[in-house]
């Protein structure tokens, strides 16, 4: 399986968003100690985890394959090879 970059960088969003509503949902409606409280954490818990195993699996660049974390979900460009992520073609200097 290979991801798109920006699929992959939606997804763990997507992943982070509903785990913390999870979680603070949890925390908001359901009363700690109660069985329903263990799923909430255990589900809050699995979208974290499914967030960062996708963070760490797909998103890297497409080009040099070398993995984009800082600034990761508004890099346009890698930091590492200066590629655009989406075309490939590589931006020297400051021209836009
Ligand atoms: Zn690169």
């Amino acid at each position: 399986m290979n991801l798109n970059f920006k699929t992959a960088r939606r997804l763990v969003m997507v992943f982070m968003i509903a785990s913390l509503i999870c979680a603070l949902g949890g925390m908001i409606f359901i009363r700690p100690g109660t069985q329903a409280s263990v799923y909430v954490v255990l589900l809050a818990l699995i979208l974290m985890l499914l967030a960062l195993l996708f963070l760490f699996a797909f998103c890297r660049c497409p080009w040099c394959g070398k993995r984009i974390t800082s600034g990761m979900m508004k890099v346009e460009v890698c930091p590492h090879c200066k590629r655009d992520i989406d075309t490939g073609i590589k931006r020297k200097g400051k021209k836009k």
